[in-house]
């Protein structure tokens, strides 16, 4: 396993739409892998493939209940994802990303969605997920889709600034 270099954009590999997984062999293990690693060591919730400029359809995410910090965090690693349902109801969260380190954003999306797609032997797989989780999968399957949170943000700012403004109140 090793730590690849995450892209930042503008690199023209954020903005392709990333080919569909059609072999689960060995080279897609190796990456899964390495995403992981790289994943934990930005550290960061949530890494698609374009990120560390692979314009493949394979995403990790890694998360625990923000509520409770001794809940274990649970690790996803899907592939050819899509969000194949979503709720109507909208939610305005926060949000920043590895490939666009000087921004933070908030961004209204569904609260509940279904990712399906395929484990790393081509297994399917099925999540349902909500609040954060379900937030971070949509940025993920974004990446896939050549999207980044800053393009449909409502506002975007450095977080510097903020904790500035912040202070001055
Ligand atoms: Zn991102």
């Amino acid at each position: 396993m090793s730590i690849r270099k995450i892209i930042t954009d503008p690199h023209p590999t954020l903005r392709r739409r990333a080919k569909k997984v059609i072999s689960f062999d060995n080279g897609l293990h190796a990456l899964l892998d390495d995403m992981i690693e790289t994943l934990r060591y930005a550290p960061g919730v949530g890494l698609a493939a374009p990120q560390v400029n692979i314009s493949q359809r394979v995403i990790v995410v890694e998360f625990g209940e923000e509520e409770d910090p001794e809940a274990p965090t649970q690790l996803y690693a899907m592939v050819n994802p899509q969000v194949t349902e979503f709720s109507q109801e909208l939610v305005i969260g926060i949000e920043g990303c590895l490939s666009i380190p000087e921004l933070v954003g908030e961004v209204q999306r569904p609260f509940a969605a279904t990712i399906k797609g395929f484990d790393r032997h081509g297994e399917p797989l099925n999540i349902e997920a909500e609040g954060w989780l379900a937030r971070i999968f949509q940025h993920e399957v974004d990446h896939l889709n050549g999207v980044l949170f800053t393009d449909h943000a409502l506002r975007v700012w450095h977080p510097e600034d903020e904790e500035i403004q912040a202070d001055a109140a």
